[in-house]
């Protein structure tokens, strides 16, 4: 179990990982490029092999990058659909270029094409991006809060999706605790968490289960708003994360907060308060 923190890649990219060592993370997140835009940056080989110095300096094992949230695979617009393959398919090589173990994405939106459509289109899509760039990092697909016509609220949809991708060995999810209390989750209570980690172990597996974004609610239950809180503050609570980080099941997995950062020492604050709840 290793504890993280999404941090800025101001300056360069390898500034990242020193940024997540003074914080005192054994793992950490990134985004790889503009992460509301479509130009994709290139990364030279020498920042390349600078993070990867760093990575080893600071004894990273394990790192995640999250994708641009403009890709929206499952588009009935063609242009779109175009765009964002090739915008993951850049993220993939920016991946591998860094060493970097996982990539999270966002299922995306079928904006009205209706869900089949969506999920067909998306499984489809990554079937063909891992064979073509046959990458090493592992996709993860991340659980969303359920707002409009988002794909991968339920454990039912992210398993139909790596189904119609071949089962590739290269996916898995990453759950998001917000999220998932926005759509009807509720880790709060310990029955529920066990029943949620026996799901997806039956319908994905929970070896593919590689990270776990822990981020408390501002959001009532099943109320679909995606809105991070600080861990404890909000209404997941201490309690739901204390049944999450000492679930047996979970203690090989990597926690990145994404936590919202309101003063200077916020991501201290929610990392030394997780970290705390671990008996
Ligand atoms: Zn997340």
């Amino acid at each position: 179990m290793e504890f993280g923190v999404h941090v800025s890649i101001a300056g360069g990219i390898d500034k990242s990982p020193k940024r997540a060592a003074d914080l005192d993370c054994g793992t950490f997140q990134i985004f790889s490029t503009n992460p509301r835009g479509w130009k994709g940056r290139e990364i030279s080989d020498k920042e390349a092999n600078n993070f990867k110095d760093k990575l080893k300096e600071y004894n990273f094992n394990k790192t995640v990058i999250h994708t641009s949230y403009l890709i929206n695979i499952p588009s009935p617009k063609d242009e779109l659909y175009n765009k964002s393959i090739k915008a993951l398919r850049k993220g993939v090589r920016r991946a591998d270029k860094l060493g970097v173990e996982y990539i999270v994405l966002h299922p995306g939106s079928h904006t009205g094409s209706g869900i089949e459509k969506g999920i067909k289109r998306i499984g489809e899509a990554l079937k063909f991006i891992l064979e073509e760039e046959n990458p090493k990092v592992n996709i993860l697909l991340e659980n969303v809060a359920g707002a409009g016509t988002a794909i991968g609220s339920t454990v039912d949809e992210l398993a139909q999706i790596i189904e119609l991708a071949n089962k590739d060995k290269r996916l898995g999810i990453c759950y998001d605790t917000c999220h998932g209390f926005a759509a009807g989750y509720d880790i709060r209570d310990k029955k529920r968490l066990d029943c949620l980690l026996q799901e997806i172990d039956d319908k994905i597996g929970l070896d593919r289960l590689s990270v776990i974004h822990a981020n408390d609610s501002k959001g009532e239950l099943a109320f679909n708003k995606d809105r991070h809180h600080h861990i404890g503050k909000g209404n997941i609570g201490l309690e739901g994360f204390s049944n999450l980080v000492n679930h047996p099941s979970l203690s090989d997995k990597l926690f990145i907060l994404e936590t919202p950062i309101d003063e200077e020492g916020d991501d201290t604050y929610n990392l030394k308060t997780i970290k705390g709840l671990v008996k």
